[in-house]
């Protein structure tokens, strides 16, 4: 562990005296919650700047200390970060109702990101803050638990894994989920138990194979098995209309070789030990991520008829995996924020486009040049909206999904039968398209049967398969059969 550093030290000290007599919700004094903050940069290898503001993050809001106080104390540097926090919270407050308040998040997070000139270590320090926030959340009355964990699962989980931070992103993701759907959280997560519990044999003896297989090759490697969080099964299911037929990564094992050519040497080992699937060899080395992820992905079917995936990849991209964004300032700590400080993009580790982009358009909005904010490609939670059951469950679907695809995403039942729509308490049609945040009621009545000009009204391939089933069983029940057409 690293010695606190004498500016650490200090800025501990006046972080302490700042919050003096204020408590948390768990009772502790406010001080504990500053430093967690502190552990978990430390941890993700953030540089000293970080570090500090991440102490401070809260002392501007919540206490007579000024941010001109901070900056006399401990720089330009600390001192733009600290405000940068302050500024993303305040953004939130004021919005209390959950659903208005969700979009309204999402917009004025990317404005501000835009005004802060994107240091992207804001962000870390608000994910590090927010990750704490998580782990503590049992001291809240419900109602601020389910509005943080959605808001979390929502608006945090998603940066963290465009930033690529794969491990605060199942922690968050995991940590959320089960307050927004306890029951859910619990089924599912017993469900990987077991299965794993089922598969550890076989799971040994297909990772005994590979390993002596490896090493034949001269190979050197770190084979471990990765257990999927339950978050990601409960979007991936949802997905696959609940079928755990398709979910073929349930399962994965981890292979962690030394260079490029190893990975691809290890693959051709596998595929020479058991049948791969067909489609599921994805090269995500030769074609990252858009958030700079790579590795090799195979599923393959076992002698013992298992489905397993691997993931093969080198330490570097492992690391860059778990930690994302935050690992290459561990690596690259000085040039990085110097670079960030000059407003130089070039070092970033990884193509990510998105904060080049952001980057591009914070300095044409500091030279004072006009910017269509619709006309970026940002697309941070563009692809998909979330919308609301009135009992407040969430439904993910794609950007422009309509109420029929929500309807059939319920159940096929209420899919079949719907007569009408209510959209945020309003009566609504079924060409509407679902807005992030919508609250959608489908009014059913037994007596409705699908219809075909619906399929005009659908966009998910799921709703569309379960609309034309129930066409054709419609038509089979009450058309009399079509007459073969006489051939000449
Ligand atoms: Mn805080």
């Amino acid at each position: 562990m690293k010695q606190d550093s004498e500016r650490i030290k200090y800025a501990i000290e006046v972080a302490k005296k700042a919050h003096e007599g204020q408590f948390r919700k768990t009772g502790e004094p406010y001080i504990v919650h500053p430093l967690a903050v502190k552990k978990i940069l430390e941890e993700w290898g953030m540089d000293e700047d970080t570090i500090i503001a991440g102490i401070l993050h809260d002392t501007v809001e919540d206490t007579p200390l000024t941010l001109n106080d901070i900056k006399k104390e401990f720089g330009e540097s600390v001192a733009f970060l600290v405000d940068g926090v302050t500024k993303l919270s305040t953004a939130r407050n004021g919005m209390r109702d959950i659903d208005t308040y969700l979009p309204e998040t999402k917009d004025n997070f990317l404005r501000l990101m835009i005004a802060l000139g994107s240091d992207i270590r804001v962000l870390i320090i608000k994910l590090a803050d927010r990750l704490h926030n998580l782990r503590t959340l049992s001291a809240l009355p419900p109602d601020k638990q389910k509005k943080i964990a959605k808001e979390s699962l929502e608006v945090f989980a998603p940066l963290a894994d465009r930033l690529n931070m794969g491990r605060l992103r199942v922690e968050m993701a995991d940590l959320a989920f089960k307050y927004v759907d306890p029951r859910r959280y619990e089924e599912l997560k017993n469900l990987i138990e077991k299965y794993n519990k089922s598969a550890a044999k076989s799971l040994q003896k297909i990772e005994d194979e590979v390993s002596a297989a490896l090493k034949k090759e001269k190979i050197n490697f770190t084979i471990s098995g990765r257990v999927k969080s339950v978050y990601s099964l409960h979007k991936k299911l949802a997905k696959h209309n609940q079928n755990m037929g398709e979910i073929y990564d349930l399962t994965a094992l981890r292979v962690i070789v030394d260079d490029i050519t190893d990975c691809y040497l290890t693959l051709g080992v596998i595929h020479s030990l058991y049948t791969p699937m067909g489609g599921r060899i994805k090269d995500y080395i030769a074609m990252p991520k858009q958030n700079g992820y790579q590795s090799l992905h195979t599923t393959v079917i076992t002698k013992d008829t298992r489905v397993v995936e691997f993931q093969i990849r080198t330490k570097e991209m492992h690391e860059y995996a778990e930690r994302g964004l935050a690992a290459s300032f561990y690596y690259n700590e000085q040039k990085l924020t110097e670079n960030y400080k000059k407003g130089k993009i070039e070092h970033l580790p990884t193509n990510l486009l998105w904060i080049t982009e952001l980057q591009t358009t914070a300095a044409r909005l500091r030279e004072g040049k006009k910017v269509d904010l619709k006309k970026l490609k940002l697309n941070l939670f563009a692809d998909k909206i979330f919308v609301y059951t009135p009992k407040g469950d969430i439904i993910d679907l794609p950007a422009g999904a309509m109420p029929l695809d929500f309807a059939y995403r319920l159940h096929s039942e209420i899919g079949d039968h719907v007569v009408g729509v209510k959209i945020n308490g309003k009566m609504s049609n079924l060409n509407k398209k679902l807005e992030q945040g919508d609250i959608v009621e489908i009014l059913t009545s037994k007596n409705q049967t699908p219809k075909t000009s619906w399929l005009d009204r659908i966009i998910t391939p799921h709703a569309r398969q379960k609309l034309l089933r129930a066409l054709k069983l419609k038509s089979d029940k009450k058309e009399p059969p079509i007459p073969p057409i006489k051939k000449k």
